[in-house]
């Protein structure tokens, strides 16, 4: 291979994360407890994992699993269901049953995740987006540190019904936002507009912190199953989570009026929702445990990263920049080669549906587009940014990023 130096970088590397490590073990004790405690509280048994078919009246399982989301996520009541077909889907789903022609759409933080554009209305021309629909919407960019503007969410928060904050960084190179920032920009907003209602998208930030932002000021939590909630199990599906009123009329818009949540069953059964969601706490921590290790690494080597490795984190995600095209590519041709499934596959930049640039994407999953599994995007531009997120398992992860390196090490000595 090298002469060692490689070798020493990478245990260098993984030597000075262990105090990060180290308090990863308490968050996930905490919420490994919640979460206990939420399974105890509502009496999960062995006939909540079957199955049911038809319309799914009285389904059990599926009523107790909402209510076990709720508890864990200290929230009055939870919609979850395999039906809604990812995160954008649940997002899209909350914005439609919470707004009304008329209303005012604030985002808080500023531009939201790229497959809100078309379901807001600034990109493509759907006849069902909002704009078309007649709610309007605002913006409140963050200030150049990544921070929310308080003073201008506050500006702008005259006369809205949602507010939409983003918890993750997404494709962005911004700092995901903590809890108290959250509760920041909820009490800003509560000030001018007592009656608005505040949403987060919470995709990539469960159980990252012992606490949700619903303990901050948020009426509504939305996020994806095959995120991190999930636990790496969940086959499919979305969750919200929030006040009784507005899952009421959130469930209204995702089923229909008069049906609402009555209905949806599902053949194959819950345990896959159960038990993903039990281990959830340990998957995000191990991720987490790629994501700091990744972080420390890259630093050593010179590359910026986003957040650095001892950094508080609120996100699953690490940005990475590359800083050239080439680099990119082999990051995450590396990463799928590392991958437990599909390794031998190369990934190619493509214009995925909803996104706005050309996006690279590296994902061996057992669960198709998993992103809690261990996964590398980017969107093919300057200066050529790599999100990595995942991984079911701290291992994995470590043995994939150092595959990275030894990759870059070859191709450029860097
Ligand atoms: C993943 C993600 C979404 C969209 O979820 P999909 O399941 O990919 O549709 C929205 N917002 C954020 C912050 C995300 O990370």
């Amino acid at each position: 291979m090298s002469d060692g130096r490689m070798e020493a970088i990478l245990e260098q590397a993984f030597a000075r994360c262990a105090d990060a490590f180290l308090a990863l073990q308490q968050t996930e004790l905490d919420l490994q407890r919640r979460v206990l405690d939420a399974f105890r509280k509502h009496r999960v048994a062995t006939q909540h994992m079957a199955g049911t078919t038809g319309y799914g009246y009285d389904d059990i399982g599926r009523d107790t699993l909402e209510k076990v989301y709720a508890e864990v996520l200290g929230c009055e009541d939870a919609l979850v269901r395999p039906h809604i077909v990812s995160g954008t889907h649940a997002l899209g789903i909350c914005l439609y049953g919470l707004l009304s022609p008329g209303d005012v759409l604030l985002s808080a933080a500023g531009k939201p995740y790229d497959t809100l554009d078309e379901i807001i209305g600034t990109a493509g021309n759907s006849r069902q987006s909002l704009r078309r629909l007649g709610v309007s919407y605002r913006q409140a960019e963050l200030l150049p540190d990544g921070k929310p503007d308080i003073a201008e969410i506050r500006k702008q928060a005259t006369e809205v019904r949602v507010v939409l904050i983003q918890r993750s960084r997404g494709y962005n190179w911004r700092p995901s936002l903590s809890l108290p920032e959250i509760r920041q920009i909820a009490e800003a907003v509560r000030d001018v507009s007592p009656n608005a209602l505040i949403m987060v998208d919470n995709c990539y930030g469960e159980f990252v912190e012992a606490e949700e932002p619903s303990f901050y000021g948020a009426d509504v939590l939305v996020g994806s199953l095959i995120k991190n909630i999930g636990g790496g199990l969940a086959p499919t599906g979305g969750y919200i989570a929030g006040k009784k009123v507005c899952i009421e009329a959130i469930s209204d818009r995702w089923s229909t009026p008069g049906i609402g949540r009555e209905v949806g069953s599902y053949e194959q059964g819950y345990r896959l929702f159960y038990q993903g969601l039990f281990l959830a706490p340990h998957v995000v921590s191990q991720a987490l445990h790629t994501a700091i290790y990744a972080a420390s690494v890259f630093d050593l080597l010179k590359y910026p990263v986003s957040p650095a490795f001892d950094a508080p984190r609120h996100d699953i995600i690490q940005a990475i920049e590359m800083g050239e095209r080439e680099r990119l590519l082999a990051f995450c041709e590396a990463i799928q080669e590392t991958s437990p499934v599909d390794s031998f596959v190369t990934p190619e930049p493509w214009g995925m549906p909803g996104y706005q640039d050309q996006v690279v994407m590296a994902a061996g999953a057992f669960v198709g587009g998993a992103s809690i599994e261990l996964s590398a995007d980017a969107p093919i531009k300057p200066p050529f940014v790599v999100y990595l997120q995942g991984g079911l398992t701290g291992a994995h992860g470590r043995l994939a990023v150092e595959a990275v390196v030894e990759r870059l090490w070859i191709s450029n000595k860097k």
